[in-house]
């Protein structure tokens, strides 16, 4: 499977060259805020098949705790990525051109979403974190 994404201005693109795992959407108040969203909507990625294909001097990297940050693009601010010491971890879902063929499969720290969020009965949900990232 090949994947690529791109943020909004367009300036910075990337491409995958292979699948995404993992989808997960964090209802905290840091995810909040730094996804500009009612939630994060992040899948892991493979570092090794992961490349940027244009405008990779626009990101900038923030990181909120050390080896932890996330890269965006300084143009236009889309939040293309996060990375763990370096290192390409994962992929912001909403930047994604394609369809990745997985579903978010679970929503944690739902305890702490906003108030003005409703989400729906159906969907997989944990107070906090799921029990195997306790
Ligand atoms: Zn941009
Ligand atoms: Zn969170």
């Amino acid at each position: 499977m090949k994947l690529t994404g791109e943020c909004f201005c367009g300036s910075v693109s990337y491409e995958i060259a292979g699948t995404v795992r993992d989808a997960r959407s964090c209802h905290c108040s840091r995810c909040r805020k730094a996804f500009s969203s009612q939630a994060s909507s992040y899948a892991l990625v493979d570092p090794s098949e992961f490349s940027w294909t244009r405008g990779q001097e626009l990101l900038t990297t923030y990181s909120s705790e050390p080896g932890y940050g996330l890269r965006f693009c300084s143009k236009c601010g889309s939040t293309l990525c996060g990375v763990f010491n370096d290192q390409v971890h994962g992929i912001t879902l909403g930047c994604l051109n394609d369809d990745p063929q997985i579903e978010i499969a679970r929503h944690i720290f739902v305890d702490s979403k906003a108030n003005w969020e409703v989400i729906p009965d159906r969907v997989v949900q944990f107070a906090e974190g799921p029990p195997e990232e306790s």
